[in-house]
């Protein structure tokens, strides 16, 4: 680790203007926000972030969980990935939320992580994490040995020949099936985005991996109401039973009608993809259908046509489609 400068942000302004000064908010800032610091800290131990000043944030007022009048939900972007997960309204209303985040880390972890920082959560790719490699999202043009190496773990939706890293969290793909905004104050002001615009797949710039630039900081997420009675899961596949990453998950939001008919589909896929995977192509291959295995293998299907396998990643395709049929039977209690 690096010699760096500590200091304390007096308030969201005072955070914004100094990671204002860094030359980027992506890889390489030499400027980073520090809260739970439990992703954060990792890399400058490795080395793979270096930033020349910490500004800690974890005074500000951030931390909020609360209901809005249209009957969403705010979560503040320095709210605790625990808190989150055992907060009443998220338990009852936005249950994929709550056991994607109790599905990752450890208890101690998600005492100390919060949604921000797991929104930002790095790839575990081996060649990032490791300065001696050489890694096209570390250090821009220097070449993707993942392509040609260790790749089991790594993504086969929207890779790139520069990039095949994962998007390693849980959170972010529940969050995704639930068509969070994330809400951004930075020195032009305040904006919002559709977290499926939050993430950009690699192409050519895996360097850059979302839409902040610096000074940016996320300041909460809003969570839509959902329709009555519509049910939420997250399943997640992995080589050991706590601790681990995905290797496949899915998060599934399903509203049937009377009649038995889906009404109301949002799905995300997760461990597979280099951003939180929406499937907009397995919501339409249900939209209106009944909820039979049959519709759910369709489905799937449908969510991995895309799908580019790597040298030892190919078994994910299979996976994945399982992983989305199970928890879309268990959704809708057919399975
Ligand atoms: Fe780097 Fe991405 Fe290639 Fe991994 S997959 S080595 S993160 S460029």
């Amino acid at each position: 680790m690096e010699l760096f400068q500590l200091t304390t942000a007096r308030g969201v302004p005072d955070a914004i203007q100094a990671q204002a000064r860094s030359k980027t908010a992506q890889n390489g800032a030499d400027v980073r926000f520090i809260a739970g610091g439990t992703n954060l800290i990792d890399y400058m131990k490795l080395n793979v972030e270096r930033p020349r000043q910490v500004v800690d944030i974890n005074g500000l007022p951030l931390d909020r969980i609360e209901k809005m009048p249209d009957g969403g939900l705010l979560v503040g972007g320095l709210a605790r990935n625990s808190d989150v997960a055992n907060h009443e309204t998220v338990k009852a209303q936005y249950a994929v939320l709550s056991q994607a985040l109790l599905s990752g880390a450890s208890a101690q972890l998600r005492n100390m992580a919060t949604t921000a920082g797991n929104l930002l959560q790095k790839t575990r790719c081996v060649y990032y994490r490791d300065t001696a490699s050489r890694c096209n999202k570390r250090e821009p043009g220097t070449g993707c040995p993942a392509i040609t190496g260790f790749n089991r773990m790594l993504a086969i939706l929207g890779t790139s020949e520069h990039c095949i890293a994962t998007n390693p969290s849980d959170q972010n793909v529940a969050l995704t099936a639930l068509e969070a905004i994330v809400h951004i104050e930075g020195v032009k002001g305040k904006r919002s985005v559709r977290i499926d615009d939050f993430y950009f797949v690699p192409g050519s710039t895996p360097e850059r991996e979302t839409v902040l630039e610096p000074g940016d900081l996320i300041s909460h997420v809003t969570l839509p109401a959902l329709p009555t009675a519509a049910r939420s899961i997250y399943l997640k596949l992995r080589d050991r039973a706590s601790y681990e990453f995905a290797l496949a998950s899915a998060a599934v939001v399903m509203k049937q009608n009377a009649a038995g008919r889906i009404e109301f589909v949002r799905i995300a896929m997760g461990g597979v993809g280099t951003k939180p995977w929406r499937s907009v192509e397995a919501e339409k291959s249900l939209a209106g259908k009944t909820a039979t295995v049959a519709n759910f293998r369709e489905a799937a299907k449908a969510a991995l046509l895309g799908a580019k396998p790597q040298s030892q990643n190919g078994f994910k395709v299979e996976l994945a489609q399982r992983c989305l049929v199970h928890a879309l039977g268990q959704v809708s209690q057919t399975a």
